[in-house]
């Protein structure tokens, strides 16, 4: 069966004779527009399938709503762009009618208040089965301040801006019943890295590449390995692990939401003390940018055999 990403390929493929517009397309967390030759608005679009993304007993409609916004602003912070307007459609079962979709639309109000970000359209249908939500995210950003998966170089330092794999951990306890731990709550209510994305780009001169984490970084990785055509060494003790996580799920289990870097070596030091300062909190070092293709695991500095994979839809 061909997986997600070939056939994102395929599509990207053949489109490559359509006119681009001078817009920058598929491949990276979001489309690049330019406005002038200053500033670009960089736009994005993430869908929610019931079943697939979420379980509506499992989650608040509340939650869902605030959730929904927050892995869209995820893909406009790792751009390092502003968030300012998002465009909302649902396709809404008759029983959610009433109060449930009132519940969904104030977690959605108040994630978009605490951003600055306006609602300015959509579109809402009747489902004859699933909750769905489509949502398209817009930030502005400067253009000489834009992150992209491409801008990876030999020798960089890869970075994260959290302990990963809470929200895995979550996901595996509501899977089992439990949805009241600490970590299922982590799961339901991810946090886009809006100030942190805005201010790598702005006062963290020397940070190259950037994603966000949705899918794992085994897998988010090899997109900006690929998109730089770099390799990559991960120390698999210096990865951070949240509380409660394992290794396997730091790496391969996805939704944590923070964000990936690849950082000058000669920069790094700076970069770390800026950001700790600023946020009160650590970048952490999780390896560096190699010559060559795919990720090398290392333990203590010595290959490690198995492989980590993230997730993928098939
Ligand atoms: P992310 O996890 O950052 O949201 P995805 O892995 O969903 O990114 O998508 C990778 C890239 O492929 C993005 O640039 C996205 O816009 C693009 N893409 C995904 N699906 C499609 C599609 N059906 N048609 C065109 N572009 C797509
Ligand atoms: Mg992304």
């Amino acid at each position: 069966m061909k997986s997600e990403f070939g056939l994102i390929d395929q599509i990207k493929t053949l489109f490559a004779a359509v006119p681009a517009n001078e817009c920058e397309g598929i491949g990276d967390d979001c489309a690049v527009i330019p406005i002038n030759k200053e500033e670009s608005i960089v736009i994005t679009q993430d869908m929610l399938v019931e079943r697939v993304h979420f379980l509506r007993h499992a989650t608040s409609a509340y939650e869902l709503g605030g959730k929904s916004l927050a892995v869209n602003l995820s893909d406009v912070a790792a751009m390092g762009a502003q968030p300012f307007a998002s465009l909302l459609s649902i396709a809404v079962p008759e029983e959610l009618m009433g109060e449930w979709i009132e519940e969904f639309m104030r977690g959605y109000r108040d994630l978009s208040a605490r951003h600055g970000v306006a609602l300015i359209g959509g579109d809402t249908t009747a489902s004859k089965c699933d909750f769905t939500i489509n949502i398209t995210a817009m930030g502005r950003c400067r253009n000489e301040a834009i992150k992209r998966r491409s801008d990876a170089r030999v020798g960089d330092i890869i970075a994260v801006t959290a302990p990963l794999g809470g929200s895995g951990a979550g996901l595996n306890d509501i899977l089992n019943g439990e949805l009241a731990t600490a970590n299922a709550a982590v799961h339901r209510n991810p946090t886009p890295r809006v100030e942190e994305g805005l201010f790598i780009a702005t006062q963290c001169e020397g940070v190259r590449a950037m994603m966000d984490i949705s899918d794992g970084v085994a897998s988010d990785l090899r997109h900006i390995l690929r998109a730089s055509g770099v390799g990559a060494e991960i120390e698999l003790t210096q990865v951070p692990i949240a509380e409660g996580a394992t290794l396997r799920q730091a790496l391969c289990s996805g939704e944590d939401y923070e964000l990936l870097m690849t950082i000058d070596s000669e920069e790094l030091k700076k970069i770390s003390k800026t950001f700790e300062a600023h946020f009160k909190k650590n970048l952490y070092p999780i390896g560096r940018i190699v010559d060559g293709e795919g990720i090398v695991w290392l333990n203590e500095g010595v290959v490690y055999e198995g492989d980590f994979r993230g997730f993928t839809h098939y």
